[in-house]
C-alpha cells in the first residue's frame, strides 16, 4: 500500500510591538526573571487590560500580506485552563471570531507550484516561561506573558516534509518584510506546531492526526515530520490504530514521544472577554494597512528581474531575505551594476560570513563598502582576485576597500616599466610558448599571462600585460 503524509501547521509569532498585549511593560527579550511584570500581565484580581492597538495593526498586516479576510468585527475570548506559566488561569485569545480568515500561501516545491490554505490568524497573549532547570523543582519566568502574539492555523495542504518546509520558511520571509515580527526562531518569536496524519494514496478522508508542538527551527521541523510519518507508517502497517495526541519533540535524541492524548483533552470553556471591547475595523482602517504594507517578497521578484534584468535565481536569492534585499537596494543605489552586486552577494559573502560564523543580520560589510570595492575593481585600480582578498579584508578589519587597498599595496601593476622588466624575464625562461607560438598555438599566450599573474601575484593588470607580452615575445619569432 502507498502512503501519503497529511500536515498541517499551527504557528505561533511573537509581534514586535515595544509593549505587551494589554499593559505597558516591555517585551524586550533576554532581561532578568519577572522583571517586567505588573498586576495587568500577572492577571491580578480586577485589574483591566487595554488592548494595544498596535496588535491590531501588525495581525491586519500580517493577515493583508497572507491573503487573508480582514473581519470587520472580531473579539477577543477567554481560554480557561489552569496554565503554570500563566497566573491569569485563562489565556485571552479569539476563539469563534478571529480577525483574519481565508489566506493562502503559494509554494513551490520541484518546480510545481501550490497553494497551501491559512485557515485563520487570531490574537492572543503568550505565556510565561518554565524553567526546569533545577532537582528541587521548576521556577516560573512570567516575563513573557502578556507579549503579543499571532497565531496563523494552516487546513492540512501540506503533502510532506519538504512542502512543510518551504511553506514555513516562506511564511517567515513574508512575516519578515511586513516588520510585524522579528521572526527570530532561537529566541522564540516565531514557533511551529505540527499537525500530521497519513492516509492511503488518493484516500478521501484524512487519518488521525498527532501534533508536536514547538518546533524552533527548520531542521526541526523536517527531522520531526520525518521521524512522525515513519512512526505512523509502521503503527498502521502492524495494524494498530493512530491515537490522536500531543507529542513532544526531542531533537537531541531525534525522537517524539507521548505527551498526552485527546482524551485527556482540556474543555476550555471559551468565553467572550468581558473586560475588552470588540475590534471593529472599518474599510478605510484596512485599505490603509494595505498601504502601509511594504512590497512583499514576491513582487519584490517579479521586480528585480524586470528593473534590473536579473536572472529568476538572481532574484529569488536576493529577495529570500528582507536584510538581503535591503543591502541590495542599497548598494544598487550607489553603483549601478546589479548583476557584479547579486554575484558578490551571491558567491563571495556568504563563505565569509560563514567562516565568521555571522548571520547576513551581522554582516560586517557596508552597502558603501561595496560599491567602494567594485568601483576598484572597474576602474582597473584593482582586480577581480585582489578584489575577493579585499573584501575579505573588509570583513576582518572594517577598513574602507580604499584604505586596505592603499596599506597593503594592493594596486594593480600598470607601470610598464617594471612588468615589461618581469615578462621579459619570464619569456626568457619559457622557450617552450615560444616554440608553441611559432607553431601557431595562440594558447601559449594565455600560459605566459598566467606566469605573470603569479609573479605579480595577481596584481598585473591583465590587458597591459598582454600588450607587454605580444611585444616582447614579437622580439623572439
Ligand atoms: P483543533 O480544533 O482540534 O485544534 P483544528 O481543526 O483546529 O483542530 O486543526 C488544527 C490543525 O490541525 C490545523 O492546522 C489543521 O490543518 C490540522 N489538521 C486537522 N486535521 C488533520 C489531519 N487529519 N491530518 C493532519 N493535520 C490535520
Ligand atoms: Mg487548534
Ligand atoms: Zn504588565
Amino acid at each position: 500500500m502507498e502512503y501519503e503524509i497529511v500536515i498541517g501547521m499551527e504557528i505561533h509569532v511573537e509581534l514586535q510591538t515595544k509593549s505587551k498585549i494589554f499593559c505597558s511593560c516591555p517585551t524586550e527579550f533576554g532581561q532578568d526573571e519577572n522583571t517586567h511584570v505588573c498586576p495587568i500581565c500577572l492577571g491580578m484580581p480586577g485589574v483591566l487590560p487595554v488592548l494595544n492597538e498596535k496588535v491590531v495593526e501588525y495581525a491586519t498586516m500580517a493577515g493583508l500580506a497572507l491573503n487573508c479576510e480582514i473581519a470587520h468585527f472580531s473579539k477577543m475570548d477567554r481560554k480557561n485552563y489552569f496554565y503554570p506559566d500563566l497566573p491569569k488561569a485563562y489565556q485571552t485569545s479569539q476563539f469563534d471570531l478571529p480577525i483574519c480568515t481565508g489566506g493562502l500561501v503559494e509554494i513551490e516545491v520541484d518546480g510545481v507550484k501550490k497553494d497551501i490554505g491559512i485557515t485563520r490568524i487570531h490574537i492572543e497573549e503568550d505565556a510565561g516561561k518554565l524553567l526546569h532547570e533545577s532537582a528541587d523543582g521548576s521556577l516560573v519566568d512570567v516575563n513573557r506573558c502578556g507579549v503579543p502574539l499571532i497565531e496563523i492555523v494552516t487546513e492540512p495542504d501540506m503533502r510532506s516534509a519538504e512542502e512543510a518546509r518551504v511553506f514555513a520558511e516562506k511564511v517567515r520571509n513574508i512575516l519578515e518584510y511586513t516588520g510585524v515580527s522579528d521572526c527570530k526562531m532561537q529566541e522564540g518569536s516565531m514557533r511551529f506546531d505540527v499537525n500530521l496524519s497519513i492516509m492511503e494514496k488518493g484516500a478521501k478522508e484524512y487519518g488521525t492526526r498527532t501534533e508536536m508542538k514547538n518546533l524552533n527551527s527548520f531542521r526541526s521541523l523536517v527531522r520531526a515530520v520525518a521521524y512522525e510519518s515513519k512512526r505512523q507508517i509502521i503503527e498502521l502497517k502492524k495494524g494498530h490504530r493512530i491515537i490522536q495526541e500531543t507529542r513532544k519533540w526531542d531533537d537531541t535524541k531525534g525522537v517524539s514521544s507521548s505527551l498526552r492524548s485527546k482524551e485527556e483533552a482540556h474543555d476550555y470553556r471559551y468565553f467572550p472577554e468581558p473586560d475588552l471591547v470588540p475590534i471593529v475595523l472599518d474599510e478605510a482602517y484596512i485599505e490603509a494597512m494595505k498601504k502601509a504594507l511594504p512590497e512583499l517578497p514576491e513582487a519584490k521578484k517579479t521586480r528585480y528581474i524586470e528593473e534590473y534584468q536579473l536572472p529568476e535565481y538572481d532574484a529569488g536569492v536576493l529577495t529570500a531575505s528582507g536584510v538581503t534585499a535591503r543591502f541590495f537596494e542599497e548598494t544598487v543605489a550607489l553603483y549601478n551594476e546589479p548583476k557584479q552586486i547579486s554575484n558578490w552577494l551571491m558567491v563571495e559573502v556568504p563563505p565569509l560570513l560563514k567562516e565568521l560564523e555571522l548571520s547576513m543580520e551581522e554582516i560586517p560589510l557596508k552597502p558603501t563598502q561595496l560599491a567602494e570595492l567594485l568601483e576598484l575593481v572597474k576602474d582597473g585600480t584593482i582586480s577581480g582576485s585582489i578584489g575577493k582578498k579585499v573584501l575579505s579584508d573588509v570583513f576582518k578589519t572594517g577598513q574602507n576597500p580604499k584604505v586596505i587597498v592603499e596599506k597593503e599595496g594592493l594596486a594593480q601593476m600598470s607601470d610598464t616599466g617594471e612588468l615589461e622588466g618581469i615578462i621579459e624575464e619570464i619569456v626568457k625562461n619559457q622557450p617552450k610558448s615560444i616554440e608553441d607560438i611559432k607553431a601557431g598555438n595562440e594558447k601559449a599566450y594565455g600560459f605566459l599571462t598566467g606566469q605573470v599573474m603569479k609573479a605579480t601575484k595577481g596584481q598585473a593588470n591583465p590587458q597591459v600585460a598582454n600588450e607587454i607580452i605580444r611585444k616582447v615575445v614579437a622580439k623572439y619569432l
